[in-house]
């Protein structure tokens, strides 16, 4: 089984998961849309992951105080191949917003299928996406591949340059504090920010989820803003803090090692000209404590219809959404998509050249035969015998 995720719309059916007997689970990455239902499966199905995917995941259950999962985790590497039964299973790392994301490629029986994932061409790791057109898997007999664009446009912001750019351009002569609005796991944002304020002379403020969340990514790259740089302070969220003290063995030093960048609500309300503030839409309380003077800027940097979404998932939308219309506050949208473009998906799926094309993680199936040649779309029980 390729991604088990928790659906985005409160109208998808609904399976029974602890009937489905498969040989193993295979996480693309570590997005809920992707992983959010393996709790429900049967825990002795191995489920398949990356190791900083994994990490991530794990890290998320702990800050939001829910159990840890107790599925049989095996993790494998990035162009490594690994068999489950007869299916020979090699990970493609892609281009994603969310890190440690794969593509697969599944071999049995002389046949090939190949799965996407959720991936995209201009992220700060497109070099993936070139390199998976320089050299193609030949020979696919069925391509599953994702089309969350077809209806979207990217032009505003084609690459997470772009971002920077308007993040720097907004913070460089501001008066106030400026918030951001930012997933703490979509890391090519956080370098954006992070490079943004070095740029402008500016201190970017995260909590200590994203600190975590940037220890992590350190031990896989360089690239990537620690505790400890220039430019970069901790936030101490009383939550997190306490789940920090209450999990040594998981943290180690890290709880030690931020505090001593820790920046204090005094600190930032003496001169909050200097920062950039890493937000959450849940946390949206705190913008109010800067209104009143100068403009605050607040930056908007993910999908724009999390905030017409009322679920659970979305606290706190309202309440950024009345911030467009609001005098005091200086609404700037930022964001780049985590998916690839139409054309993207043209060049992607005209160099793979399947015998089939499958649709999936779209909400356009039916547009996909104007685009793509070789389209089959699937329905739900539905088999295809290759
Ligand atoms: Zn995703």
């Amino acid at each position: 089984m390729l991604d088990l995720g928790m659906p985005l719309s409160k109208e998808s059916k609904t399976l029974d998961l602890a009937s489905i007997k498969t040989d193993a689970i295979i996480i693309s990455h570590p997005h809920q849309d992707h992983y959010g239902l393996i709790d429900a499966a049967d825990s002795k199905i191995p489920v398949y992951i990356g190791r900083l995917g994994k990490s991530l995941i794990d890290v998320v259950r702990l800050l939001l105080d829910k159990p840890p999962l107790q599925n049989e985790f095996r993790n494998f590497e990035k162009w490594q191949p690994f068999t489950v039964g007869d299916f020979r299973i090699t990970p493609y790392l892609v281009d994603h917003s969310a890190v440690d994301a794969y593509a697969f490629l599944i071999e049995a029986e002389g046949k090939k299928v190949f799965y996407s994932g959720d991936f995209r061409a201009h992220g700060r790791k497109h070099i993936l996406f070139d390199t998976m057109l320089e050299k193609p898997v030949k020979g696919v007999d069925v391509l599953f591949m994702e089309g969350t664009m077809m209806q979207r446009s990217n032009a505003d912001f084609p690459a997470e340059a772009a971002v920077e750019e308007k993040i720097y351009e907004t913070i460089k002569e501001q008066e106030n504090i400026s918030f951001l609005i930012s997933s703490s796991q979509n890391v090519d944002r956080l370098v954006s920010a992070f490079r943004a304020c070095k740029r402008a002379g500016k201190i970017f403020v995260i909590d200590l989820y994203t600190a975590w969340v940037l220890e992590l990514m350190r031990t896989v790259t360089g690239n990537v803003p620690g505790i400890g740089w220039k430019n970069l302070r901790v936030y101490a969220d009383r939550n997190y803090d306490e789940v920090l003290k209450a999990n040594p063995e998981v943290f180690g030093n890290f709880r030690r090692s931020a505090y001593q960048y820790r920046i204090q609500k005094e600190e930032l309300q003496a001169d909050p000209a200097q920062y950039l503030y890493l937000s959450k839409m849940s946390k949206f309380r705190i913008i109010d404590l800067y209104k009143g003077g100068k403009a605050v800027n607040l930056i908007y940097s993910q999908w724009l219809g999390y905030l017409k979404c009322s679920n659970d998932e979305c606290y706190g939308a309202e309440e950024i959404a009345a911030y467009q219309s609001d005098k005091q506050i200086n609404f700037v949208y930022a964001h780049s998509s985590g998916h690839a473009t139409v054309q993207d998906l043209k060049r992607f799926a005209a160099t793979i050249n399947p015998k089939m094309l499958i649709p999936i993680h779209t909400e356009c199936g039916a547009m996909f035969k104007d685009c793509f040649d070789n389209v089959y779309e699937l329905s739900d029980q539905h088999v295809v015998t290759l």
